[in-house]
């Protein structure tokens, strides 16, 4: 059983690990300036981010998500390779998803392939790309109008790994895309090894068109070893490298974590929210570990290598990450929101909005609350 009380703010070095996290605290790195106060409060004692968009922007913002037809250097053209957990559709909005549900069918409870929704538009040229993304962004305005009554909006480029290309094919795809309609902020999802200077350059000079220019880079754990069973195929320093780079470039950072890898458990959970610590982005995604169908993760989850976390124990996960990080960090995501019909395990967890509710509940009620385990409250 799991202690809190015995864990306290100090750093969690796994014996087998082999990242030096005192390294990265000797180069302690400051985060961008926050133009915003969130204040937590009882019902929600985190920072939530629609919080944040809320007294930023006074108005409400969305977030328009984009396939731009990357790819993604873990994995090869013929949809092979890449994370242990990755099927292949990478990360596409669930509302360019529609035609999936009527595949629901083959999926893995009644033992058929199943169904790799792969970005269509992969090694398209240009021009399709371009309008594919049109296409999309304008059918996500209208759906986020309707639904939600959406005022603003931000471009995210969501899918697969959205700086996976030619320094000059990313201005061209970012730059039509910003020209369709007005954004507030360009937000970029990829990868650390598909990030160098040039294209960090490039995504720093479009602060000057939309104000905020943030990357959602994937670290998932702090332990290398995880990163290896995993085959993300790219370091924690990897991660710490690139980081520096856009953190000293301007770009707001949010970080993505997954809670409950395979052979990891609170400890490690309490080491990666060290290095976030160290590091402070502006931002966490945090995700419980779900394995869709058609996966290397399937398989060995089926062969009983691995456990999943149920509700209660991301909860409680959840928990342990939040209480370690600073109070201004905000905090994005809490669960996934992988379509029910390619979720393969767990079978059953708590809906998102379920699953935030209890959580708000719970910490509130056991006086757990962001940042806890830190000396200082930083921020507020
Ligand atoms: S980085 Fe993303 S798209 Fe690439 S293999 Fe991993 S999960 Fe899939």
């Amino acid at each position: 059983m799991f202690h809190q009380e015995s864990v306290g703010f100090r750093i969690f070095q796994p014996e087998n690990s082999d990242f030096n996290l005192n390294a990265v605290k000797a180069d302690r790195l400051k985060p961008v300036l926050y133009d915003t106060i969130v204040i937590m409060s009882a019902k929600t004692p985190y920072r939530t981010y629609k919080t944040y968009l809320t007294r930023k922007y006074g108005a409400s913002a969305y977030r328009i998500g984009v396939d731009g037809g990357f790819s993604c250097p873990n994995r090869t053209p013929d949809g092979l390779g890449g994370c242990t957990y990755c099927d292949d559709t990478g990360a596409i909005a669930v509302y360019h998803r529609q035609k999936e549900a009527g595949e629901a069918q083959k999926s893995y409870s009644n033992g058929s392939p199943g169904i790799g929704v792969k970005s269509y538009y992969q090694y398209k040229p240009l021009v399709k790309r371009k309008e594919y993304i049109k296409m999309q962004i304008e059918q996500a305005k209208k759906f986020l109008e309707t639904r939600y009554r959406a005022q603003l909006f931000l471009l995210y480029f969501q899918a697969f790994s959205s700086t996976f290309d030619e320094v000059f094919v990313l201005k061209e795809l970012y730059d039509y895309a910003l020209s369709l309609m007005e954004f507030k902020e360009l937000i970029v999802s990829t990868r650390p090894d598909c990030l160098d200077i040039e294209k960090i350059r490039l995504l720093a000079s479009y602060r000057e068109k939309v104000g905020d220019v943030w990357v959602e880079l994937g670290l998932q754990t702090s332990v290398n070893a995880t990163l290896e069973r995993i085959n993300r195929g790219h370091t924690v320093e990897k991660f710490v490298e690139i980081f520096r780079i856009l953190r000293s470039n301007g770009i707001k950072i949010s970080v993505h974590v997954i809670l409950g890898l395979p052979g990891e458990s609170y400890a490690e959970i309490a080491r990666t929210a060290d290095l976030i610590t160290e590091l402070h982005p502006e931002s966490v995604k945090i995700h419980n570990l779900h394995i869709p169908d058609n996966t290397h993760m399937l398989k060995e989850y089926l062969h009983g290598e691995l456990l999943v976390p149920s509700t209660a124990r991301h909860l409680s996960y959840t928990t342990c990450l939040l209480e370690r990080i600073p109070d201004d960090i905000i905090i994005q995501r809490l669960t996934c929101d992988t379509p029910s019909h390619r979720l393969a395990a767990p079978r059953v967890f708590q809906k998102k909005g379920a699953f935030i509710s209890q959580l708000g509940k719970k910490m509130s009620t056991n006086n757990n609350y962001q940042g806890r385990y830190l000396e200082k409250s930083v921020g507020t």
